[in-house]
């Protein structure tokens, strides 16, 4: 349809007005006209390759500019509309492959605002059309996920379908029947209700995402770019057992249809409300009824700085119109509700060139291609390189230097190439050579059966020495404040340190030779190694850089054995029985500990006097097989520190409530997803004075807050 001059025509044309847009905005008739040809020309262009395609060259943001562009020159100038131009319809997404159903009601997309002006004229307009002064608006985040509408009849869910075109959409109720916080059975009787139709969001947390993210990485494969790619597809699977595996989760939001009509629950607030009271998953513990836009403004903006914070990816907020009684008066425009607007947050996506790639060696030998960028703001943080991840990567979006990407930092992701815009592409472009040889050390590079990476396996390699020790010593593993990366490499490059073990017979006179290191900066960094031996065995664990073993499996180890020299000769067998450990992680366990050099590391550890055995408390302490979540501000310590007190009385600390989870310890101004989850879990919560009573006689509280405020931190 399009030829690629074309096509690069088209994309240096975008790019020429999304640099003119305050331009194009106070442009005169004449000027208008031209503009808006030109926009509808580039828009539509899009829309074929969003649609058709379905590879877009842009940003949603940076579309979703040009069309409101376009939409306000043509409400300022009406008499330059043309009947084709893309304002004048709604896309489609059906795919043709599952029963199309009608919606009760169509499911309008809403209107965007990006700045605090565009929410108060949306306020100025639904106060003139309403007449009120101060109008009640309720305010909820914004999920980006996949929209789904459900059907309950009698009490029964009997339909569940995509938001397809609005007005109809694809039968998928047997895979949303999967969806475990969709209930099966709601009793809306109870409110008078005989049919209704809800909408709502399918999405997977941060936290599932980070965890699949992690497992392909571990094995190899390329991560997801953001939760909604991760969710995207799965709703249209065809076997619902393979929807069943992928964590999705629903939340729902809105009641769009009722039979009989007069049970409408009055407020937007109470129809939640209904929702969540009838144990579906809500924004209502997280919205609030505002009172005029001031508030409404307040409220955005400060969740706008929690986003990442919260435990599914948001892209805004919804505002709407609490009193359902004015939705008449309101009304819709073609494309939305009047009574409703969305608040967007800053996007996390944008285009860019690529201008060079270089090669990292990472810790365990792997070979990564990083992209570096010309300096791109991509939701409010310079973004100026990002990860290639593997040649397979590479080869598969075909990336070559020169090219024109659209990057996209979702949360806190890694910045990710979504696409290259092979439609800019002028000849010049040239496509990435992998080394053959290790940049560090010169070693020649292997690729391992079953691998994508290519990996250098000299032992000795200096990148992998280094980045060893800078993990030795990172927050999560020892904890050794000071040991950065450009004292690691000082240290290395003096010959003082090879492996991690030789960190604990470093002396003051050694450290003191260290450039820029002063007599005070060398006896703090020796006094952070020497403390560093009680981190304990999970710490270790990971510490040690086992590859595959991350923080979670680390636990999940150290809680299965009493000393590290337990794996020194654990069979591969009894290594797979415990949970959460596949067959890559226990043979990469086993290849670990049956190295020569690897024990002679772990001696040298255990000389200096390095905790690698679990004490009698951490063994039979009074807290053993209990499983201990905090939630909220605790008096005696923080969260973490709280944690470490479990881990040292036997206990299991974890950040997340599930089924397992023994107690929630509540402190003050608890977060209430933790509490929600507790309630419908039926897991015991107990205050921090139970906790603390709990632990008394084993751990002495009052004397290790002296140590706090002497070291700034429990442990
Ligand atoms: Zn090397």
């Amino acid at each position: 349809m399009y030829t690629p001059e074309r096509e690069r025509e088209l994309i240096e044309l975008t790019r020429r007005l999304l640099r003119e847009l305050p331009k194009i905005k106070d442009a005169d008739l004449e000027k208008a006209k031209e503009y808006a040809e030109l926009l509808r020309e580039v828009i539509r262009y899009h829309d074929y390759k969003y649609y058709i395609q379905t590879s877009p060259v842009i940003s949603d943001y940076e579309y979703d500019q040009l069309f409101r562009t376009l939409r306000d020159l043509e409400k300022k100038y009406p008499q330059i509309v043309t009947p084709d131009s893309p304002t004048q319809r709604v896309a489609s997404e059906i795919t043709g492959t599952f029963p199309e159903v009608s919606h009760y009601a169509p499911m309008l997309s809403l209107d965007n605002a990006y700045t605090e002006e565009e929410l108060r004229d949306f306020d100025r307009r639904v106060r003139e059309l309403t007449g009120l002064d101060v109008v009640d608006y309720s305010v909820e985040p914004k999920y980006d996920g996949a929209g789904i509408a459900l059907v309950y009849r009698d009490d029964l869910l009997v339909r569940g379908a995509t938001r397809g075109d609005g007005e109809t959409g694809e039968d998928v109720t047997n895979n949303l029947r999967t969806v475990r916080t969709i209930p099966l059975r709601a009793e809306f009787s109870k409110f008078g209700i005989k049919l209704i139709e809800i909408r709502g969001e399918v999405l997977i947390s941060r936290e599932e995402f980070k965890k699949i993210n992690e497992e392909r990485m571990e094995e190899g494969l390329t991560p997801f770019a953001n939760p909604r790619n991760a969710v995207a597809g799965s709703l249209r699977l065809q076997n619902p057992a393979e929807v069943a595996k992928r964590k999705l989760e629903a939340v729902v939001y809105q009641v769009s249809y009722v039979e009989p009509e007069d049970r409408y629950p009055k407020t937007h607030y109470e129809a939640v409300e209904m929702l969540h009271l009838l144990g579906f998953k809500t924004p209502f513990n997280d919205m609030k009824v505002c009172k005029g836009i001031d508030e409404v403004i307040a409220y955005c903006k400060e969740w706008e700085k929690k986003r990442d914070e919260y435990p599914y990816e948001l892209d805004g907020m919804v505002v709407k119109v609490n009193d359902r009684s004015f939705y008449e008066v309101l009304g819709f425009t073609s494309h939305h509700p009047r009574w409703a607007i969305a608040f967007k947050f800053k996007a996390r996506q944008a285009t860019t060139k690529l201008v060079s790639v270089v090669f990292q060696v990472g810790r365990v030998g792997t070979v990564t291609p990083v992209g570096k960028l010309e300096p791109v703001q991509i939701g409010g943080v310079t973004v100026s390189s990002v990860s290639l991840f593997n040649e397979d990567f590479v080869k598969e979006k075909d990336i070559r230097v020169g090219d024109l990407v659209l990057v996209e930092r979702a949360g806190d992701v890694i910045p990710y190439v979504v696409e290259v815009i092979k439609e800019a592409r002028d000849g010049d472009e040239v496509p990435i050579e992998f080394p053959e040889n290790c940049p560090s050390c010169g070693s020649k590079l292997v690729k391992l059966p079953g691998e994508v990476a290519w990996r250098c396996i000299n032992i000795a390699c200096p990148a992998q020495v280094v980045l060893r020790l800078k993990h030795w010593g990172s927050r999560e593993a020892m904890d050794i404040r000071g040991l950065g990366e450009a004292t690691v490499k000082a240290l290395y490059n003096k010959g003082l340190v090879k492996d991690v073990g030789d960190l604990y017979y470093l002396k003051v006179t050694d450290l003191v030779r260290l450039p820029g290191f002063a007599e005070k900066a060398a006896m703090n960094l020796y006094r952070a190694i020497q403390e560093s031996k009680e981190r304990g065995l999970d710490r270790v664990l990971y510490g040690l850089g086992i590859r595959y073993v991350g923080l979670t499996t680390a636990k999940k180890l150290a809680q299965e054995i009493d000393s590290i020299w337990d794996l020194k000769d654990m069979p591969l067998e009894k290594l797979i029985r415990i949970e959460g450990i596949g067959d890559i992680v226990a043979r990469s366990i086993r290849e670990f500990f049956s190295r020569e050099e690897n024990l002679k590391v772990i001696e040298k550890l255990e000389k200096a006097g390095v905790k690698l055995k679990k004490t009698k408390l951490e063994k039979e302490g009074p807290l053993k097989g209990k499983v201990f979540v905090f939630t909220g501000t605790l008096r005696c310590c923080s969260r973490e520190e709280a944690g470490r007190i479990v881990e040292m009385l036997g206990g299991i600390f974890s950040n997340t409530v599930t089924s397992r989870t023994t107690y929630l310890v509540v402190g003050q101004d608890p977060g209430r997803t933790k509490l929600t989850r507790a309630k419908q879990l039926g897991i015991k919560t107990i205050s921090e004075e139970e906790f603390l009573e709990m632990i008394k006689g084993y751990v002495d509280i009052e004397s290790l807050r002296r140590e706090k405020k002497r070291e700034g931190t429990l442990f």
